[in-house]
């Protein structure tokens, strides 16, 4: 079955479950109309439906390949790139001021978790494109945002992000490539990066790398870094791609998915490229584009979870295996668990993402700093999460499948293998669990505690016409209140051992909230049903999660090397 964007369920979503009223209730986003926000998502739809998921094969089967040094792009992809660039979609939430159309980030959030259900290699271009306008919008001098922006939201020219080196991953601080002021405004780059994401494309004029490189005088760590954008071909005076710059792709990742998207490693060979932001300065300007990057890589997850999940209920219902009075598989009470299990988790994971995106937005807007501190909070767990989610999605539609499942020709598994990297890239799960314990608990626990204020008040509301499901999730909101205030009292390093449980635990509370959320809205109809089956039979795995979380991390701990050891 060819894939469906899910614009009626979004559009659900936006108007019953994440409160965008507010967002469009603002001075900043008023245009931005329930109404106009439908019809937007409903044209994006359709570029994805008909353009983007029918090249989402053709990329797996004939990946990016380095020719002469040039990287050539899967069949179809520089039809599909033109397609979106010319609809403007490569950068919706741009500032209009540079040619974008300033819409609110819970409405890109949706339009990138479409795309990538499409065709998830493709989607990656646009989705680093976003950051980096996000990045030079913000920290950019003014010459160069005139430059690049309009070039980067028209799409003719896309924009990489280029932190990874062979000792400097998850370690961004370890890195060495160095950059050294030629005294006339410009830098010389030099350095090796690897595994980066679209270093290079044959369908766009130029590629914009923002690179991380250290100043002769920056210090050793992260505090010693600056942010450079180095573009594959240095600016005319007219603002035309020139002469080739001194860099290059040396070689392309064989990789277990993702095949569509060229995963590079880059060297840079005395490149030209400007300073972004101030000097030394560089990790919190690359923060704006990783922390943009983030939400947009938890829809990524969540897009491919929905594509994986349409694509198994169709083979659900035409598979005829034992007896079953729909007459086929899907009447199996296991198959049905499966299915229930995808399309819960998708609501859940879709509205935390989407939910963040408000608060993004609400920020924005009002600048109140309560908004901001939502939207900290609900970055790590909406990349972590709905990157989990996209795996154990997939995991589950090659179950479905049964033996054909793991038949590469039914096209289960690529959604397996190409969204697997996404709980990887940007920050592993791992290092997102790290964040939330750590740094966005910094404020003491309030942006969480006003949360789950939050959620109770609602579960209250609930009480009077569910009143079973409003219980369960106001009890699961104390727990996870009680647990909060347990992490609290430990010192950081102390947290780190259970940062995972937590975020899955957090996750599935806040999951829980948004299903009353649509029941509410909803109470006789799907909604209503998958509600109560996600809070009767998946809440609960909140209460093993927090168990987790209070044993702490001594049993594990004390676990030594030696006794992991073979
Ligand atoms: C397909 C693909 C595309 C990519 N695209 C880009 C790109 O466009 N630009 C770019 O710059 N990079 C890119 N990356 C790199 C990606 O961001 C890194 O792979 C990722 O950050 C992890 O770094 P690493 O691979 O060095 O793993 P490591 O840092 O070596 O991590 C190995 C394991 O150790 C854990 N770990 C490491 N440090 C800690 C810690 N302090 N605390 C707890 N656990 C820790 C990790 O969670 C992980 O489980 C891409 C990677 C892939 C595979």
């Amino acid at each position: 079955m060819a894939y469906r964007a899910p614009v009626p369920e979004i559009a659900f979503l936006l108007e019953h479950v994440v409160g965008y009223d507010a967002v469009a209730a603002t001075d900043r986003f008023a245009e931005a109309t329930p109404d106009m926000v439908q019809a937007v998502l409903a044209e994006a739809g359709k570029l994805c439906d008909e353009v983007m998921a029918p090249l989402n094969r053709a990329g797996d089967l004939r990946g990016a390949v380095l020719e002469n040094g040039v990287v050539r792009t899967s069949p179809g992809f520089a039809e599909g790139y033109r397609a979106i660039a010319e609809g403007g979609w490569v950068a919706v939430a741009a500032p209009p001021e540079h040619g974008g159309m300033g819409l609110p980030m819970a409405v890109a959030t949706a339009i990138n978790d479409m795309m990538s259900g499409a065709c998830l290699a493709l989607q990656l271009n646009p989705l680093l494109t976003q950051g980096q306008i996000d990045a030079l919008d913000h920290h950019a001098s003014d010459d160069l945002k005139a430059l690049y922006l309009p070039k980067l939201i028209s799409g003719a020219w896309s924009g990489t992000m280029n932190l990874t080196e062979p000792q400097a991953g998850s370690d961004v601080g370890a890195l060495s490539t160095r950059a050294e002021p030629r005294g006339d405004g410009t830098y010389a780059i030099t350095g090796q990066k690897i595994y980066i994401s679209w270093g290079d494309a044959d369908f766009v004029e130029n590629v914009c790398h923002l690179v991380l490189a250290r100043l002769p005088d920056g210090a050793p760590g992260t505090k010693g870094i600056s942010l450079f954008l180095v573009p594959k071909y240095l600016p005319d005076a007219a603002g035309n791609p020139g002469i080739a710059n001194d860099l290059k792709v040396l070689s392309l990742e064989h990789k277990m998915g993702l095949h569509g998207s060229p995963t590079c490693v880059m060297s840079f060979e005395g490149a030209t490229g400007w300073l972004v932001g101030a000097p030394h300065d560089g990790m919190r300007a690359m923060f704006t584009m990783m922390n943009n990057a983030r939400l947009g890589v938890g829809a990524e997850g969540i897009g491919v979870a929905e594509a994986a999940y349409q694509h198994a209920l169709a083979y659900a219902q035409e598979r005829r295996q034992g007896r079953t009075t729909e007459g086929t598989i899907i009447g199996h009470a296991d198959v049905r668990r499966m299915l229930a299990r995808m399309r819960a988790e998708i609501h859940a994971a879709r509205s935390i993402a989407l939910a963040c995106g408000v608060a993004l937005d609400m920020a924005r807007a009002t600048g109140a700093a309560d908004w901001a501190a939502r939207a900290a909070f609900l970055t790590p767990i909406a990349k972590a999460f709905g990157t989990e989610t996209g795996s154990a999605v997939a995991e589950t539609g090659v179950q479905v499948f049964g033996g054909m499942g793991f038949i590469e020709e039914s096209g289960a598994a690529q959604f397996y293998r190409d969204v697997r990297v996404t709980a990887i890239y940007e920050g592993t799960n791992g290092i997102q669990a790290m964040d939330l314990v750590g740094r966005k608990l910094m404020d003491h626990g309030e942006a969480a505690g006003r949360l789950l204020d939050e959620i109770e008040a609602c579960a209250e509301d609930a009480r009077a016409s569910l009143p079973d499901l409003a219980e369960a999730v106001w009890q699961a909101a104390e727990t996870l209140r009680e647990t909060t205030d347990t992490l609290l009292r430990l010192p950081v390093a102390d947290r780190y051992g259970v940062a995972v449980p937590y975020l899955r635990a957090t996750a599935r509370v806040l999951g829980a909230h948004f299903h009353l959320r649509a029941a509410l809205a909803d109470p006789e109809g799907a909604h209503g049903r998958l509600a109560r089956f996600y809070i009767t039979r998946m809440l609960p795995e909140h209460g093993a999660l927090l168990a987790e979380v209070r044993a702490g991390d001594a049993p594990l701990m004390a676990l030594s090397v030696a006794d992991l050891a073979v």
